[in-house]
């Protein structure tokens, strides 16, 4: 078992902060509309703003006349750092917002050079402002512009009730702590007063109403909700593949338990500061025993948190996840499945093997072998039949005698076979064949787990149908046999 470690960023981002300036000194260096601009940003995070210029522009000198900002006049001087916690250059003069830059770094003050990322220690965002609710963009410096488009449509999206509420949940901060110890049980208030009717109350200017509707959702709430456990399928890999309650659970959970086969990209979309627990099986090598897997479940559900076990594909397809319910079932545990989309589907879907078709086949079966010993239980003179697909989730180790298996059994060795790897991912590979040359082209492609292999007429449409990421690779040496179908 491993808690998920940051993943190291190959371009560093820009740490995210907001900064409380009330009382602070900042100066600005610049006396033009740039500059007045930004000045007029500080004054209203209540910031004491110096504004260096051997001229104000009228706005700014009036507001140096009226005691609200101080003015040092002339040319850029490093003493004007002193006492400072933060500096903006705001000149059109490129040498001297060098200056500014250089200065500032040397003593550690953090600067901003307006338009010149390369120079700045820090960035100011776009922003978005709703009441105390600020939501801050960033693309780094590099794309100011991009920043800005998306912030007009953020702009256009959120409500402006968003606002009032934000100032009543302030205003209530206290009483709500007071209620909730747990952290979890907080989250869990939040999330039902914004599914709830108060953003309405206050979009409609009812502020009496909204403040009743916030009394009444306190006291109705519970303070140590029941835990829970979401049995979830993430999926093949692409995110785009999860269904909408997936994403909203992932959205909510305090603990996500997850299998090494779920991919990072749907790894990414779960709350931030969710606990994320891999509990990595893959073939040959189980990190966590299924008893520990059980034992995860319990103990968070038991604390009051919402658990998502999550799992490749669809839970409960080779998942083992009934075993898993059973056992939630048996300590009192509440819990929902949500189902996923399993690797057959997917796999078949994402290289363009219909599996089932008119003319080839009319049933699909669904098998698993994850190594040769479990062969031996497999009833294979019903596998081995014709006008059938067959899905077969398994270890690549296991292709060998699979395919050399089927053929004993009587399917015709030149039946067609896709072996897809890594399916719906960035970085699936198709390979085709033929039934007698399976092995073969498996090791020739070096085919990794996971792969999911497609034995059926069906499979030989994904040289025509393929569409996404690269054309399938195609088989052995060896010719087939002609197929008599
Ligand atoms: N519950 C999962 C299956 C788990 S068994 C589901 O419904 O998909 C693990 C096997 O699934 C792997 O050995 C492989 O055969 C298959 N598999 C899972 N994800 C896959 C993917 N993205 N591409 C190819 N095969 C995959």
């Amino acid at each position: 078992m491993t808690v998920a470690p940051p993943s190291p960023a190959s371009s560093p981002l820009l740490f995210p902060l907001f900064a409380d300036l009330r009382e602070r000194r900042v100066l600005v260096v610049g006396g033009g509309a740039v500059a007045r601009r930004k000045v007029a940003a500080l004054l209203e995070a209540g910031a004491r703003v110096t504004v260096g210029a051997p001229q104000l522009d009228l706005a700014l000198a009036e507001w140096a006349t009226q005691g609200r900002i101080e003015h040092r006049s002339g040319r850029f001087d490093p003493n004007w750092l002193d006492r400072m916690w933060l500096v903006i250059a705001a000149t059109d003069h490129g040498p001297s917002n060098r200056a500014v830059a250089t200065a500032a770094d040397a003593r550690r003050i953090w600067v901003n050079v307006v338009d010149d990322a390369g120079l700045s220690s820090f960035q100011v965002p776009a922003r978005v402002e709703r009441g105390p609710l600020q939501i801050a963009i960033s693309s780094g410096g590099g794309a100011p512009m991009l920043a800005r488009a998306l912030r007009e449509r953020l702009e256009r999206q959120l409500d402006e009730s968003l606002g009032a509420l934000a100032t009543l949940l302030t205003r209530h901060r206290q009483r709500i702590r007071a209620r909730f110890d747990d952290i979890g049980a907080r989250r869990r208030f939040f999330d039902r007063v914004l599914a709830g009717p108060l953003s309405g109350l206050l979009r409609r200017g009812d502020h009496e109403a909204a403040e009743l509707e916030f009394d009444r959702a306190l006291a109705a709430a519970t303070p140590r909700p029941a835990g829970s456990v979401a049995l979830v399928g993430a999926g093949p890999g692409d995110p785009g593949l999860l269904t909408l309650r997936a994403l909203r659970l992932l959205n909510e959970a305090d603990v996500i338990l997850h299998d090494r086969l779920v991919s990072a990209d749907v790894l990414a979309l779960v709350r931030r500061d969710a606990e994320q627990i891999e509990v990595g099986k893959q073939a040959g090598n189980h990190h966590t025993t299924q008893d520990g897997i059980h034992a995860l479940m319990l103990e968070h559900a038991r604390a009051g948190r919402r658990v998502v076990r999550l799992k490749g594909g669809d839970p409960f397809v080779f998942g083992r996840g009934g075993e898993e319910l059973q056992v939630l079932r048996e300590h009192g545990i509440d819990y929902e499945v949500v189902p996923g989309i399993t690797a057959a589907v997917a796999c078949a879907a994402y290289a363009g093997v219909p599996l089932t078709h008119r003319d080839h086949a009319q049933s699909v079966r669904l098998l698993t072998a994850h190594c040769k010993d479990s062969h031996d239980t497999l009833e294979w003179a019903g596998l081995a039949a014709g006008r059938q697909t067959l899905a077969v989730y398994m270890g690549v180790s296991a292709l060998a005698d699979f395919g050399t298996r089927l053929i004993a059994h009587g399917r015709h060795p030149a039946t067609p076979f896709a072996l897809v790897e890594n399916g719906s991912r960035p970085d699936q590979r198709v390979v085709t064949g033929h039934l007698a040359n399976l092995a073969d082209t498996a090791r020739m492609h070096d085919v990794q787990s996971p792969a999911l292999l497609i034995v059926g007429e069906v499979a030989g449409l994904a040289e025509r149908l393929h569409w996404f990421g690269a054309a399938p690779l195609s088989g052995a040496t060896a010719a087939p046999l002609a197929h008599a179908a």
